[in-house]
This record gives C-alpha cells, structure tokens and sequence, in this order.
C-alpha cells in the first residue's frame, strides 16, 4: 500500500487526537501517504478531505476532540451511499482506511470492507464498550473527568448531610459508572449489566443513615436507569434529601490522560504495523497486556464484561 485515508466517527472521545497524530507520523515513517477525512463518513460523500503530513498533525496530542471532526452519518447505513464511499476512496487512490470510533463505526468500517476496501479500526469512545478489547481510548480521561465532578459533589452533599446522585454516561455500558464509582468511593452504582432494584438500594441507603454515614453517593450509568427517576424513588421511599447531577457533555471533552495519548498511539502503531503486514478487516484492541488486530467477525462475539468482583467490591465499601 502506498496511500491511507484517516477519519474519526461517531461520538468524539478524549485521545482521538493523539490517535490521529499517532497514525499520521507512524504512517509517514513508513514510507505511506495520509489523507485526513474531514467530518467521518459524511467526509466520504461530500469529498471533504486533506493531505496530511508530520506538521499538520503537531500540537494536538494534548487536545480533546478531533482535528478532524466527527459526525454520525445515518445515510451511510444504507448500501448505495456506502458503495459511493468506496468508490470515492478508489477514486483518491486510497489503499486502505483508518477509522477511529466506537460500535457503529466499526460497523460502518465493516461494511467498507464488504466492498473491498481494507479498514481497521481504531477504538475511540469514552464507554469502553466495543468487542475485540478490554479498552477504548478516551474511557481513562472520561472516569477522571467524572472523578473530579463527583469529589466536588462530595464535597457539598457532606456538608449537608444527603444523597448525591450523579447520572453518568456509557451507553448501555456500566463501565464509567463502575470505575468512577470504584475510584469515588460511591456508596452504589446502578449499571445496567445487573438488574436495578430501587427498592434494595432505599434499604441500602437506609442501613447506611443508621450506621450514621453522613453521606452518601449513587453513580447511575444512563443506560441503567435515569437519574431523576432514581431521586424521585429515594424521596418517595426514605427520609433521605437526594440531589441530582446529571454530568453530561463534560464527560467527552478535556484533554486525555496520560493513559490516554499514551493507548492512541500504541494503537496507532498496531494500526499501520498490520496493514502494512497485509492484515486488515480488523478492530485493534488491548487484550490482556497484549495490543492485537482481531478480526471484525471475531470482534462482534468477544466481548468483556464488567468486573464482577469490582462490582460487589464497590457495595462492600462503600457504607
Ligand atoms: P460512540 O460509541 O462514541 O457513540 P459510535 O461509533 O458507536 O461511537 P455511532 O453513531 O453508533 O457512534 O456510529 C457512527 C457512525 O457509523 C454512524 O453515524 C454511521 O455513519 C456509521 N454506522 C453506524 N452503524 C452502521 C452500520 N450498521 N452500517 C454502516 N455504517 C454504520
């Protein structure tokens, strides 16, 4: 191969920069040409696109966001607009394509490849939730990002003796509920990958006002139950005063942790190191302590689940 296309699709994750530059200036020292494809897919039907070299990628590593913005492209699901997208990457002389984003960008990439155009996918999306790995770059800066927020709640709900409840996001994921709850010292998380009962929580929360806790915090994963639901169940149940923080849009933005720039661009090399070894069609991810290309197909079916023993963990310490 001597040319590839980069793009970044769906929701934007802290570490898609890094991604980028990474993929750039790996590529280039190999020897390959890279085209930056503005806005994802939507970049592939209205032609958006630019050269890229060493410099346009500089000083972005520490950026949230994506220098070459994102967009979700609901044309692209069906298959005419997707075969003028591979003509148009034919057209450009584009061997192979990039793409960094989460579960429908792959698929999007999947269907690329349907018609003969090698992709690889890099995971970008703050919800930790694609198959083919254990991690996605951008969940890292999002659990701190919710972290901090939920210390600043702590602070307050403390002061005055209440429940905080604070919805965060994940999709249908509990992944950032669990790791922020882990590292906040929550006193429960609703996820959505155990039944929700609000009706033990209340006891819970009860048992822990006896024990003369002061305060205390509820992280709820938004694909569990909505926040204003949960206050509403707590104030027609227990005596207790919950407040609700639904965090939002704030937990996409910021500059990546280190873990973060330092994922994107191990990624990135595994990313240009396959397809110049003739391996592509394949989502790269982080298995074990090894970095892997597993196959589209493959990826679909292996999925790893949330830390039972975290999840009990967390309960156990939190009253
Ligand atoms: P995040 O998890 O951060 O939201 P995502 O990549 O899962 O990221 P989506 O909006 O689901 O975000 O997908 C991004 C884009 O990928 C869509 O807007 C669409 O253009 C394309 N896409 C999604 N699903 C498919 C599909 N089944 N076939 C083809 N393209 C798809």
């Amino acid at each position: 191969i001597n040319k590839i296309g980069v793009l970044t699709s769906g929701g934007d994750a802290p570490g898609m920069n890094a991604a980028i530059r990474g993929v750039t200036r790996y590529a280039i020292e190999k020897g390959l040409e890279v085209t930056g494809i503005i806005r994802g897919y939507e970049g592939l039907l209205s032609h958006e696109i630019m050269p890229l070299n060493r410099r346009s990628v500089g000083a972005i590593i520490h950026r949230g966001g994506t220098m070459l913005r994102t967009a979700r492209c609901l044309e692209f699901l069906e298959e005419e607009t997707q075969k003028k997208a591979a003509d148009y990457i034919r057209e450009q002389e584009m061997d192979a394509l990039v793409v960094i984003g989460g579960d429908g960008s792959m698929r999007g990439a999947q269907a690329l490849s349907r018609l003969g155009i090698p992709t690889i996918v890099i995971p970008g999306t703050i919800d930790n939730d694609m198959g083919g790995t254990e991690y996605t770059v951008g969940f890292d800066t999002a659990v701190n990002t919710v972290l901090e927020s939920v210390n600043k709640i702590r602070d307050t709900a403390f002061s005055h003796d209440r429940v905080a409840v604070i919805e965060v996001m994940g999709r249908h994921a509990g992944f950032i509920a669990l790791y922020a709850g882990m590292a906040a010292g929550a006193e429960a998380v609703l996820v959505p990958e155990h039944e929700v009962s609000l009706e033990d929580l209340c006891t819970h929360l009860n048992e822990s006002h006896r024990m003369k806790k002061m305060s205390s915090i509820v992280i709820v994963a938004e694909g569990a139950a909505k926040g204003a639901d949960v206050v509403d169940y707590i104030k027609g149940h227990t005596y207790l005063e919950p407040t609700l923080t639904v965090l939002g849009y704030v937990q996409r933005g910021g500059s990546p942790s280190a873990k973060d720039a330092i994922m994107a661009s191990l990624f990135a090399e595994k990313a240009i190191d396959s397809l110049l070894a003739g391996t592509y069609n394949c989502v790269i991810g982080q298995i074990g302590e090894r970095i892997v290309a597993t196959p589209y197909t493959e990826a679909e079916r292996l999925h790893f689940p949330l830390d039972e023993n975290m999840y009990r963990l967390v309960l156990a310490l939190g009253r």
